[in-house]
Formats: C-alpha cells, sequence, structure tokens
C-alpha cells in the first residue's frame, strides 16, 4: 500500500532442510529461499502486476522474523510450515492474524494447511487425507477467469507430490482457483481463495519438501499471480468505537427504564 511495490515476505519454518540432507539436497538454501527466488524470476501474467519487494523470515529468528515493524511494511506474506506448527509463537500469530484482517495477503503453502495462523484465520480443523508416495498430481484450472490462473493451461502435472485429498475440512471458499486429481485416485481442492476481515488468503496444496514443486514454472507462475492477487486494497485496523448520530435524534426520556436506551420519538408513537 505505501509504494509502487508489493513488499512480500516468505516465512519458512526451516526445519527439513537443515536436518534432512535429501530435503537439503533439492533446497540447499532452503525452501523460503527458492520460493523468493521463483517469485523473482518468474513475472505475474497479470497486466498491471507491480514489481516484488523479496524478504525472507525463518522460524529461528528473533520473532520469528515477523517483528511488528515488518508486518507493517509487509503486503503479502507467503507460508510454508510443517514440523514446527506448535513452535510458532501465540503472540506473532496473533499479529499476523491482526495484519491480515487489516488487509495485509497471506498465502499459505501445503502443510501449512496445519498452522496455527491458517487455522485459526479459517475456524475449522482444516484436515485431509494424505500419503507420501512420490505420486503424479494433476492440477485442473476450474476458474480460468480468477487472476491466479492468468497465463496458466488448462491442466499442469507434477511428477512427484504427496497425494492430499478430501474432505479438507475448511469453510467453503469463496473462490476454487484448482482442483487436483492424484494417481492413487484420490480428488482435492488444491488452490482455494478466502477473505478475512480486509485481507485476503490464498491456499495453495502442492510443495511437499522431498520434492521439487517449487522450480516448477507453472507452480512459480501461481505463486506470482497469488501474491498480487493477495495485495491489499486497504489497510484499515477496524476497532468498535461508539459513535454520535449523523441526524439529530429526538429522545423520550423514560420509555425504557433506567437501561440508557434511546429510541427515535416517532417509533414510539
Ligand atoms: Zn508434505
Amino acid at each position: 500500500m505505501k509504494t509502487d511495490r508489493l513488499s512480500v515476505i516468505v516465512w519458512n519454518e526451516y526445519q527439513h532442510e537443515r536436518e534432512n540432507p535429501a530435503v537439503r539436497a533439492i533446497y540447499p538454501e532452503g525452501l523460503h529461499q527458492c520460493i523468493a527466488d521463483g517469485l523473482r524470476d518468474t513475472p505475474s501474467a497479470l497486466p498491471g502486476a507491480r514489481p516484488l519487494t523479496l524478504g525472507t523470515a525463518t522460524l529461528d529468528e528473533p520473532e520469528h522474523g515477523l517483528s511488528e515493524e515488518r508486518l507493517e511494511a509487509c503486503d503479502v506474506l507467503v507460508w510454508w510450515g510443517h514440523k514446527a506448527h506448535a513452535k510458532v509463537d501465540d503472540a506473532v500469530v496473533e499479529r499476523v492474524q491482526r495484519h491480515v484482517l487489516a488487509g495485509m495477503g497471506l498465502v499459505v503453502l501445503h502443510s501449512g494447511h496445519f498452522s496455527k495462523i491458517f487455522r485459526r484465520l479459517l475456524g475449522t480443523n482444516c484436515s485431509l487425507k494424505w500419503r507420501e508416495a512420490a505420486e503424479k498430481e494433476r492440477l485442473w484450472v476450474v476458474e480460468p477467469s480468477h487472476p491466479i490462473a492468468a497465463g496458466l493451461p488448462e491442466h499442469f502435472e507434477l511428477a512427484n507430490e504427496e497425494m492430499y485429498g478430501e474432505r479438507f475440512d475448511v469453510p467453503t471458499p469463496e473462490s476454487t482457483v484448482f482442483i487436483s486429481w492424484f494417481e492413487g485416485g484420490e480428488v482435492f481442492r488444491s488452490g482455494l481463495c478466502w477473505q478475512r476481515g480486509h485481507g485476503r488468503l490464498f491456499y495453495f496444496q502442492p510443495g511437499h519438501e522431498t520434492y521439487p514443486t517449487y522450480y516448477d514454472p507453472n507452480v512459480r507462475r501461481v505463486l506470482a499471480n497469488a501474491v498480487q492477487w493477495a495485495a491489499p486494497r486497504v489497510r484499515i485496523a477496524d476497532r468498535c468505537p461508539r459513535v454520535e448520530p449523523l441526524e439529530t435524534l429526538s429522545v423520550k426520556a423514560g420509555t425504557f427504564g433506567s437501561a440508557g436506551i434511546v429510541q427515535r420519538a416517532e417509533d414510539l408513537q
């Protein structure tokens, strides 16, 4: 909202890459860096797309790299988490939620379906079926006019992904952009949009840490479009103020006792 540039922070718990050599071999600088590289190198297909100012943040940084100052300046936060959801400080979750409600965009990836922030914003279990068997996934664009689908083919495939299957326990989305089919037969709503407060929320299913999903050109295009779509339209911290009436009110004192209730005189006649 502050400049023509869109300020994006890619957050990653950054645990698997440091503990598992197989994951590190695919993402030597971490999932967050690969996702940020994709956003830098893949222009959005959307007309009027804004240039990005990219940053990253990880769990082990002070305040998980998500201080009030950084979130205040952030337009869209991208979230990858899996094994360390419980280690995310509740105060930081509340801070992220407050910024989303005020207008900051949030893009939640893959196993982030069980993150504290996603479950808090949606209010449901966010549970699903899963199986790690390097299956082929075919993603179908079911809303081609949606901005997040810009420049994408009718369908595209990932050679190996973790299967996520329905039922995905989330509130009915405002838009379903992608539906996926997996080799084993399950289907999944893999690209979903909601609004919470003034902020836009997009969930995108692909991105298991043992597969090179975030190098895929179509996945990179989805994320490039998603950060543009999720950009804030306003930044308003809603409160609950008592306000004076815009018009002059006539009050019949005492009609409703001493409870302090006032009512327009004409309603009482
Ligand atoms: Zn996974």
